[in-house]
């Protein structure tokens, strides 16, 4: 790809002076399948945007390409290109990070800099006119004034933003590190003198600048912070938002490769019932219904509860989900329905929620389990303020008002660790039951430690320890310990306050309980009902929607 667009990536990119010297720029928005050109020949710890803009330029042929070091991550990328010496067109703008008179005029005689390198590479002049004019357009760009969703953090892109859209309800407003820009307005004079401070003093400040960043936006209804995996900076930038705000708030991390749908569809649709839930949208139960019923496609359970209209319980099922979710949710639904001794029709409303919530087929609507297991917890036992939800593929804590409400959830990210899964293929490599698992990690000796939480690592970890000779029960407090140890980051992250209730499948294995409630230093509250927790808050959901 040679053309004379120069491309870039970062929001304090001089555009209004490329405009000035009539050279077209476009912004990237990497989102490669795979990092292969990347992985040829960057380093290993490059962030994964990193990796991504890099992959786009040499897959692309990309050969402008316009970088601001305000992250270390952009100098990496400079390097390796100047390095490979294939760039028509390679400049790093160097940017400081506060915006006193000092480092304005620096930032000016970096202007100056970067248009010498543009007269040379393109054989053009600066038309302040042209600079000035589009300048005038930068300050022109409004901000938000309904309430809306505030994305921040690092560069999501458009599929993530796409996401977002397509998942909630309100309008989205990308804020991240190469989103929404406007600049003060040229007050006259000399263009580079004026334009310098402008650049610098921008609205909406990135993380790397020391004054005003992370502002309030009074607008914002909820906001959702997207951090890169290694990009230390944001993930600062979470925890101040974490500590000052008032609306719900929802991390992504990402590695800029193609998104995993479910956990992220998962996390976003809890997100907007949240926001939902904050702003009030009514709930009134209606007197007519008769039956309703939850049920909960888990990936490896599919449960169903069916509720009176008093909210009492009269027919359940836990069976094996299976090979879909819309074969397991109709037999666990029937068999539940034999419990009762009632049939379909007797149902007036049926929500469904679990990973496979949106293709039941027999559910009249879909509601997360995020959601699902603050209201079943809640009703469970309301006193709970602090929900750890470990089912077989995701593990999540929840916070939750007085009234069961979801005041902020964490979830696990893609990987097994810490999860049913991963103790499923524990009791398998030790030829054990589920039960016999649960039982034997209360009866331990000596402590051992398994330091890897990857399901493949600790799998051999265990292997080893049996050719050792170390009694099961010791194997088995060690994994449980381990499972403990990962979620209790969990529960810190969130900040997380008794009194607490555990739900989900793994509620059922003792072990675990037992190591979490000492590495929390709290009582754990376990119903019978646990693993019926999502289905039972999706039943009373129908039964309070109607
Ligand atoms: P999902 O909702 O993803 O289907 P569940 O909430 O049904 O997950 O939990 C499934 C997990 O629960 C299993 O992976 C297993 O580790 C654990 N589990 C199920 N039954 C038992 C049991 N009797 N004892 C101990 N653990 C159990």
């Amino acid at each position: 790809m040679t053309t004379d667009t120069v491309y870039y990536v970062c929001k304090y990119t001089p555009l209004e002076l490329l405009d000035g010297f009539g050279v077209p720029s476009e912004r990237l928005d990497p989102a490669p399948a795979s990092f292969e050109c990347a992985d040829s020949c960057a380093h290993p710890n490059l962030c994964g945007y990193g990796k991504a803009v890099l992959e786009e330029v040499l897959e692309k042929g990309i050969d402008s390409l316009l970088l601001v070091d305000c992250c270390d991550v952009c100098r990496r990328i400079y390097d390796v290109l100047l390095d490979q010496g294939r760039m028509k067109f390679l400049f790093l703008f160097s940017l400081p990070h506060k915006c006193g008179n000092a480092e304005v005029s620096l930032i000016r005689k970096e202007l100056r800099r970067l248009s010498e390198a543009l007269e040379r590479a393109f054989g053009c002049r600066l038309k302040e006119e042209r600079a000035f004019a589009s300048w005038h357009k930068s300050a022109q760009a409004e901000d938000r004034k309904e309430p809306h969703i505030l994305l921040t953090g690092a560069h999501g892109g458009k599929v993530l933003l796409n996401t977002i859209r397509e998942r909630t309800s309100l309008p989205v407003t990308d804020g991240t590190c190469t989103g929404s820009r406007r600049l003060p307005e040229p007050a006259g004079g000399e263009f580079y003198a004026g334009y310098a401070g402008a650049l610098l003093k921008q609205e909406h400040p990135c993380m790397r600048m020391l004054f005003r960043r992370e502002e309030s936006d009074p607008y914002a209804a909820g906001i959702i912070c997207h951090t890169v995996k290694f990009c230390d900076y944001y993930g600062f930038a979470y925890r101040q938002r974490r500590e000052n705000s008032e609306v719900p708030l929802l991390k992504i991390e990402t590695d800029s490769t193609p998104l995993s749908g479910g956990q992220l569809h998962t996390r976003l649709d809890a997100f907007n019932e949240t926001i939902q839930a904050q702003g009030g949208i009514a709930s009134g139960r209606n007197h007519r219904i008769r039956y309703v019923a939850g049920v909960d496609s888990g990936s490896s359970s599919t449960d169903a509860v069916i509720l009176d209209r008093e909210g009492r319980m009269i027919g359940s099922a836990v069976l094996p989900t299976g090979k879909g979710a819309a074969s397991g949710a109709r037999k666990a639904l029937d068999s539940a329905l034999a419990r009762a001794g009632l049939s379909l029709s007797d149902l007036d409303a049926i929500v469904a929620t679990g990973y496979g919530r949106e293709t039941t087929g027999v559910c009249d609507t879909s509601v997360t389990e995020i959601t699902c297991h603050a209201r079943g917890a809640h009703f469970l036992s309301p006193e709970a303020r602090t929900v750890i939800d470990i089912g077989g593929q995701d593990s999540k804590v929840i916070r939750i008002d007085e009234t069961g409400a979801v005041i902020n959830f964490v979830m696990n990210d893609k990987c097994a660790a810490g999860t049913g899964r991963f103790l499923d293929m524990m009791a398998r490599t030790m030829e054990l039951s589920l039960s016999q698992m649960s039982e034997m990690g209360l009866h331990w000796q000596n402590e051992v430690a398994i330091s890897s939480m990857c399901t493949v690592f600790a799998e051999s970890e265990v292997v080893s320890l049996i050719a050792q000779n170390t009694p099961a029960e010791d194997i088995i407090h060690g994994l449980d310990m381990a499972v403990a140890g990962k979620t209790v980051s969990l529960v810190h992250r969130l900040g997380g306050e008794p009194s607490y209730i555990m739900t989900g499948g793994v509620a059922q294995n003792r072990g675990v309980v037992k190591a979490l409630e000492e590495k929390l230093g709290e009582q754990i509250f376990v119903s019978d009902m646990a693993q019926l927790c999502g289905a039972l808050g999706a039943a009373l959901i129908a039964l309070d929607r109607g």
